[in-house]
């Protein structure tokens, strides 16, 4: 995440306690149904569970039962203070706390919680990023309790407070934050599914609900050097550093036994994550060196995306107990693969059917059929604007820059469901292929079953078994951006599916035009083969599919009176809510690149030049020693012309940036600023950076000030 990185130091006394059996530490500090189950009066339970379930509105009385309940349990647990957690559009989790103490009129205290506490809160917060939706002088802004993802109690330090997941919106009720339009679309997905399941029969389920597990990958750094290193600290990237002579080409880190250390850590924050009843379940090694992957098992994106970020903050902090840093940037360093989230989501009722999986025969699995089309038109249809959701400056380093995934939308389906939309195209589906056992040829080893696809790991959105892979989003970002608006795709086409089929008698065979018509017109998103290569960007570009391959460009996609009609339609976000988040975000982007200029300036001034000048110094004794001895100076003559001439192209660069940066933030307004951050700075900042990296190979070791790529990467 780019963002700044406090190092704090604490000793690590983790490993000395007796350690409790995971079963009886998963969830315990969670509110979860089974404590308010066990703690509520069955007639509260019943009510919060058809508020939880059903979005029945919740009596104030009622809230004030279960805000005791909540408060008493968490006095248990150690907690003295409350917070509403809410999701502010600086991407991050915000809080504020208060304790519990009241203090009664003869000088003690007692502990008190009401339902309007725990129902609303009302912080200044007028700080936060609100694109124009509010002014700070009319700072109201109101947290209100979202009971669908449950309370907990963590930990900070000696300190123990109760978290109450919370969304933010302004005095005139508009979303503030990330949360708001999440939930917001998961009623409208929920609507237009179950429209659907009903008009194909279904008459048992009673909810649909979009569900998400995203895969984390990260890097680990040692806090030693990090510490030297201002990029680390302000950027969360290294913005210079010479290729280490060693990358990721062995291929020996990718699933490699975890060093011990890290391990350690992982441990750590598996047991913190599971506490706090975050489903934390694989972890390994990742493609690159330093580079690693968590990913939890799968739940309602609105809870998904809580815990995930409770995972990117613990992740953060638990390194630092084990003295390293936890970078979540989407690229911390050049040349070595970057980070990303997977964001594994799919669809699912109450009554436990997934309507992503297609079975054994997908070709006669009408309901699967239509929600796999519906994903395609909503893809193809709405494609600039999933690229919009994804566009940070930190993906710009790693979208389409010769990894995974391209900056080109299109969707993965595998070998069996492109045969199933092939033979729909031409008709009607009549089989599916099947996988075949893989014989591995030792008699000792047991046959596999295959799966009817293989995987294909360079799509941006692929069918991976019962579930779609999005995996464009970037490892900082909140999943609740790229979420919201997938839902409300899905949700918009599934509406047009849904007003289709209510108005015919022959559902099976509406169905089956209905696909028909969605191959024929939107093929073209499907891509089957390798997205590195170039001859898919060119195929990519013949098929008139949209290849957005910076985040200025990419936000535009927010802009479409397309996009305005799909989250008005919906009641996701008013034309206004829209347009103050596309400011945000491009505001966002400036502040980011705008750090991270000022930042290359203060090391390339006070660190890099002074460095160069003084080896330059010491080069230039050696030159005239030499020659004084009357011996030919002529290596120390060219190392010191090279020296000089680099020096020089650094204050030229660097004076350049400088010009750059005030040039980009004088501009009038966002747009105009973001395109100057863009089209000036970013390439000022790569020519600082190409000098700075030949300055590293050029000046002796011992006076270089910043630890290296190999150090980085490779010392635990
Ligand atoms: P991989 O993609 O590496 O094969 P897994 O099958 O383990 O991984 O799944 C990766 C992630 O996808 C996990 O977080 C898992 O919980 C999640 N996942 C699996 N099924 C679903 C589903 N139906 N909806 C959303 N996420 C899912
Ligand atoms: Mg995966």
């Amino acid at each position: 995440m780019p963002g700044s990185t406090r190092i704090v130091r604490e000793t690590d006394t983790s490993m000395s306690h007796v350690r409790e059996p995971i079963t009886q530490v998963f969830g315990s500090q969670v509110f979860s149904d089974a404590v308010m189950r066990e703690r509520l009066p069955k007639n509260i339970y019943k009510a919060i569970r058809s508020t939880i379930d059903d979005g029945e509105p919740l009596d104030s009385s009622i809230a004030n039962v279960i805000a005791n309940a909540m408060k008493d349990w968490a006095i248990e647990k150690g907690a003295t203070h409350f917070c509403h957690w809410f999701q502010p559009m600086t991407g991050m989790t915000a809080e504020k706390h208060d304790s519990f103490i009241s203090p009664t009129p003869d000088g003690r205290t007692i502990m008190e919680f009401s339902g309007k506490e725990l129902i609303k809160g009302e912080p200044d917060a007028s700080s936060f990023p609100s694109g124009g939706l509010r002014a700070t002088f009319e700072a109201r802004g109101y947290t209100a309790w979202d009971c669908t993802s449950p309370v907990f109690v963590k930990e900070n330090g000696n300190n123990m407070t109760m978290y109450i997941p919370s969304a933010f919106c302004s005095y005139t009720s508009e979303a503030l934050d990330k949360k708001t339009p999440l939930l917001r679309s998961m009623d409208a997905l929920n609507k237009q599914s179950m429209r659907v399941l009903r008009a194909s029969g279904n008459t048992t389920s009673k909810r649909v609900s979009a569900t998400l597990g995203p895969e984390q990958e990260y890097f680990l750094v040692d806090a030693k050097f990090v510490e030297k290193r201002l990029d680390l600290i302000l950027a969360g990237r290294t913005l210079f550093g010479a290729y280490a002579p060693k990358g990721q080409e062995l291929e020996d880190h990718y699933f490699g036994a975890v060093h011990e250390r890290v391990a350690n850590f992982m441990d750590d924050l598996n047991r913190e994550l599971w506490k706090l009843g975050v489903s934390a379940k694989t972890q390994h090694n990742e493609v690159a060196p330093g580079q690693y992957e968590l990913a939890p098992v799968f739940t309602t994106v609105n809870v998904a995306t809580d815990h995930n970020q409770l995972t990117m903050d613990a992740m953060q902090k638990i390194a630092l107990r084990h003295g390293m840093v936890c970078l979540l940037h989407e690229k911390p360093f050049a040349g070595v693969n970057g980070s990303g989230k997977h964001n594994n989501w799919s669809l699912s009722t109450d009554d436990g059917l997934n309507l992503l999986d297609p079975g054994t025969t997908p070709h006669d699995n009408m309901l699967f059929l239509l929600m796999l089309c519906a994903v395609i038109r909503a893809v193809d249809k709405y494609s600039s604007l999933l690229r919009a959701t994804v566009a940070t400056s930190g993906n710009d380093h790693r979208l389409g820059a010769n990894e995974a995934p391209p900056a080109i939308v299109s969707i993965f389906v595998g070998d069996q469901l492109a045969d199933v939309l092939e033979q729909i195209e031409a008709g009607d589906a009549k089989s599916s292929k099947q996988g075949k056992d893989l014989k591995l040829g030792v008699s000792t080893l047991p046959p596999l079953p295959s799966d009817c696809t293989d995987r294909n790991r360079t799509s941006p959105f692929a069918f991976t078994g019962n579930k779609f892979e999005f995996r464009m989003v970037g490892s900082g970002q909140s999943t609740a951006g790229p979420t919201f608006v997938l839902n409300t795709m899905v949700a918009d086409i599934l509406c047009e599916i849904a007003d289709e089929l209510e108005g015919t008698k022959d559902v099976a065979s509406t169905a089956q035009k209905i696909c028909q018509r969605i191959v024929k017109e939107h093929k073209r998103i499907i891509f089957n083969g390798d997205n590195y290569t170039q001859a898919w960007a060119k195929e990519a570009e013949a098929r008139g599919l949209p290849n957005i391959r910076n985040a200025v460009d990419g936000l535009k996609g927010m802009l479409g009176p397309d996009v305005v009609k799909l989250f008005t339609t919906h009641k996701i976000l008013s034309k206004h809510e829209l347009h103050a988040r596309y400011e945000i975000i491009q505001e966002r982007y400036c502040k980011e690149i705008n750090i991270e200029a000022l930042t290359m300036l203060d090391m390339a001034k006070r660190q890099i030049l002074p460095v160069a000048i003084e080896y330059s110094g010491i080069v230039g004794n050696a030159v005239a020693g030499v020659k004084a001895a009357g011996v030919d100076a002529d290596v120390h003559t060219k190392v010191l012309r090279n020296l000089c001439t680099l020096t020089s192209s650094l204050q030229t660069g660097i004076t350049e940036l400088q010009t750059a940066v005030e040039k980009a933030s004088s501009k009038s307004n966002v747009e105009k600023q973001s395109e100057a951050y863009r089209d000036l700075v970013v390439p000022a900042m790569g020519k600082v950076r190409t000098v700075v990296d030949e300055l590293e190979v050029s000046i002796d070791a011992k006076h270089w000030p910043l630890p290296t790529y190999a150090e980085m990467l490779f010392l635990r």
